[in-house]
Order: structure tokens, then C-alpha cells, then sequence
């Protein structure tokens, strides 16, 4: 008898999405002529960087000719790729960080749901709320937690991220093992700085934990005073590993690329107490379940990294930054507490009520999708999330709807 893993049983049917499609129609179908303007996905839609358009051109005209073909690459991604990211992304910053530590692949999803096979099944983990539910959900499918009850999984050590620590999560009191964190954060746009996250640093090499530090929003950061890699903190490299995306800074969303930095230093433990380099377990994992990204996306992402590359990046950072600006001020003028907007495509904002009421005010009367803080955790009830990422004639036509339901 084929049996199923019966901790799938214990995840809780994701709602939110669906629930919002659902409303979404309905809204529709009752006002054929209303135009609804979607500010709830973390989409992005602005086509691809030119430069990378070419490069990937390019690449796929190589692959057209035989003496330039290319089959299967390295599962890790090719030099280029991996020499240009480390290069730019972190040595420019002072953060010690080498080609042969990055590991690229088609998702930081992927990457964020997938490492935690490295770990035990009895593994303490602290997970912030709210939160990407990415990693909520893959613990839930590796059995590390209990039953869902009252809205939260038991066994899990919630990090409450709330207006009273500024929506950056404290140092649990009790022990844990694997901290995931997320800065800019989703869904609450608000950012960690150094000497922040260097406790998160110290307190994960004094207790021999992990943190897990998603870094896909990085591109937005416009103050250089906040850390755009865990390892522009000392001593990070040997308690950290750190997601990165292609996805919203360069639009690959749909085209497909990310990357995993697991330092050589870093380190978990075995049952007897023995450590053992992460690099090699999740470099044994990644050649055995992954085959690489295709070589025309790779001459793609790398191209991100030219000067052309990285001018129609700023400029593609920069249109979303706008509309998030318009977003926070315009909101915040109607008197709503507003978080994000400033470092982060997304806006958190408190809509002094119910979060699934304050969406439906906002669908049924200004035709605007949002998306419920609750759906991203206990500690989202309250809030909704507005997203930067639509045209600016959108953004403005929405929160011009938006002002006058309010202000009524
Ligand atoms: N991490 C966070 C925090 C995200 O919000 C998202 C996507 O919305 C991802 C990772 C996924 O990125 P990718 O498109 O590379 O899979």
C-alpha cells in the first residue's frame, strides 16, 4: 500500500489567493464596466532590461549553431554568472564572498523551500509573522511542526513582527536552531540595520543556529546606511546562508533566476556534535535534484550586471520606488500608519480594521485589489499590503479612487 506523508494533511489550504480571485470576479461580474486596478501581487510589469533581452538573444543564436552549442551545464551555474554576481554583489560591497560559494538556480522559492532538507526533523525553527508563507509551509511539509491550532502551527517559535519592534523581530527567549529572516521584507517592507541584525549574527554563532536570510528585495534598498547581504555583518559567513533573486530587481519573474550564497565556512552539526560544512551537503543536494538554468538565462542574468545592464535596472528600481512613494504619502496622508514604501516595493499599512473588511471597502468601492494581512500570519490581522509593482497611471488612478472612499 502507496501511503501519503500524512504531515501534508496539517498544512492549511492557502486561501488568501484564491479568496482574492474569487472576490475579485465576483466584483467584476456585478460591474462589467468598473476597471479593477491590482496592486495585491508581488508581480512585477515592466518588461525585461534591454541589455538582458540582447544577451539572451545572443545566447539563444549561440545554441542555433554548432559550434557554439552547449548541453548541459554546471549544476551551479557557470562562471561567468557566478564570478559577475560575486564580484558585484559582494565584493563591491566588502562582504567576503566568492564565485565557488554562489549557487545559482531558478528561484529563490525553490532555494528557500528546499534547504531545509539539509536539516533534522527535530530542528528548533523560528519563523517570522507575518511572512513569505514559503517557509512556514515546507517545515510544515518535512513534519517539523505539530498541528495547525489557532491559527499557528505549534512546535514553531513565532518571531512577532509588530508595530512595537518596528516590525523587525526580537531574539527569541528560547533556544532555536533555524532562523529565517527577510529584509526588505514581504510582506512588511520594513528593513533591519546593521547593528540589528548583527544580534541576529551573534546570537546564531553563540547558539550554534542557522539564520536563513532572504535578500530578494536587496535592489530596493535606497539608504546606504542598511545591509544588503547578512555578510556585510563579521562573523556572518560561518552562521548564514543568504537567497537572492533576479525576479523583481531585473523583472525574471517569468524568465527564471536566483541564487543561493553558502559560504565555505558555514556550518551545521551532526548528532554527535561534529560539524559539517553546509557547502558540501547542499552542493551533494543541489547535483543530484537540479541540472542548472539554461545557458541563454544565465548570459541574461549576467548581463544585469553591465553598465547598460545596471543603468535599465536603477531605472526599472527606480519606476517602482516612485509608485511606492506616491503610495506611503498618499496614505499616510489619509491618516493610515504606513511601513515600507521608503526601502521596499511594498507598503504594510494599518487599516484600523479587520483586514479581509478593509479589502472588501477597497474592491467594492475604488475597484482597488490589495492584499489581507492576515493572510501572511496572525500578527498581519489589521493590515493590508499594498505592492508598488504596476504603472504609475494605475498607482495614481488607484489611491485617487482610494482617497475618495476614505475621505468620505
Ligand atoms: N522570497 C521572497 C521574500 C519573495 O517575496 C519571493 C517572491 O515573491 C521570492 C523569494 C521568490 O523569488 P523567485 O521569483 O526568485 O522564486
Amino acid at each position: 500500500m502507496i501511503t501519503i506523508n500524512e504531515h501534508y494533511a496539517k498544512l492549511q489550504a492557502s486561501y488568501l489567493f484564491s479568496d482574492i480571485a474569487k472576490r475579485v470576479d465576483g466584483f467584476q461580474t456585478n460591474n462589467p464596466d468598473k476597471t479593477i486596478i491590482k496592486l495585491g501581487i508581488g508581480d512585477v510589469t515592466k518588461p525585461l532590461p534591454q541589455a538582458c533581452i540582447k544577451a539572451f538573444h545572443l545566447a539563444i543564436d549561440e545554441m542555433a549553431d554548432e559550434g557554439h552549442f552547449r548541453g548541459y551545464g554546471p549544476e551551479q551555474g557557470y562562471d561567468f554568472l557566478r564570478e559577475a554576481i560575486a564580484t558585484n554583489d559582494f565584493q563591491a560591497r566588502g562582504a567576503d564572498i566568492s564565485a565557488d560559494e554562489i549557487f545559482v538556480s531558478d528561484g529563490a522559492k525553490c532555494d528557500t523551500g528546499n534547504i531545509q532538507e539539509l536539516f533534522s526533523r527535530d530542528t528548533i525553527v523560528a519563523i517570522p509573522d507575518p511572512v513569505y508563507p514559503v517557509y512556514l509551509d515546507t517545515n510544515v511539509m518535512a513534519g517539523r511542526t505539530g498541528t495547525f491550532e489557532s491559527g499557528r502551527y505549534q512546535g514553531v517559535v513565532y518571531l512577532d513582527s509588530v508595530k512595537e519592534n518596528n516590525f523587525v523581530p526580537s531574539l527569541p527567549m528560547e533556544k532555536v536552531e533555524l532562523i529565517y529572516l527577510c529584509f526588505p521584507n514581504n510582506p512588511t517592507g520594513s528593513t533591519i540595520s546593521k547593528s540589528e541584525l548583527k544580534n541576529w549574527v551573534d546570537y546564531a554563532r553563540e547558539n550554534k543556529a542557522l539564520i536563513l536570510f532572504d535578500s530578494a528585495y536587496e535592489s530596493f534598498i535606497q539608504d546606504e546606511s542598511l545591509p544588503k547581504s547578512i555578510y556585510e555583518i563579521d562573523g556572518a559567513r560561518d552562521v548564514a546562508v543568504e537567497f537572492r533573486s533576479f525576479s523583481k530587481n531585473a523583472g525574471f519573474t517569468g524568465t527564471r533566476c536566483a541564487y543561493t550564497v553558502i559560504p565555505r565556512t558555514c556550518r551545521a552539526y551532526n548528532s554527535s556534535g561534529e560539524s559539517e560544512y553546509l557547502h558540501r551537503l547542499w552542493n551533494r543536494r543541489h547535483c543530484t535534484k537540479f541540472n542548472g538554468v539554461s545557458y541563454p538565462v544565465q548570459r541574461a542574468a549576467q548581463a544585469v550586471y553591465s553598465p547598460e545592464g545596471r543603468a535599465q535596472v536603477k531605472d526599472l528600481v527606480d519606476y517602482y520606488m516612485r509608485n511606492a512613494a506616491l503610495i506611503r504619502s498618499e496614505m499616510g496622508g489619509l491618516g493610515y500608519d504606513c511601513v515600507g514604501g521608503d526601502n521596499s516595493p511594498y507598503i504594510w499599512i494599518n487599516g484600523q480594521s479587520d483586514s479581509w473588511e478593509f479589502f472588501d471597502l477597497l474592491l467594492d468601492k475604488a475597484g482597488v485589489v490589495c492584499t489581507p494581512g492576515a493572510g501572511f500570519g496572525k500578527c498581519g490581522e489589521g493590515y493590508i499590503r499594498l505592492s508598488a509593482f504596476n504603472s504609475f497611471e494605475n498607482v495614481r488612478l488607484a489611491l485617487q479612487r482610494i482617497k475618495e472612499v476614505l475621505n468620505r
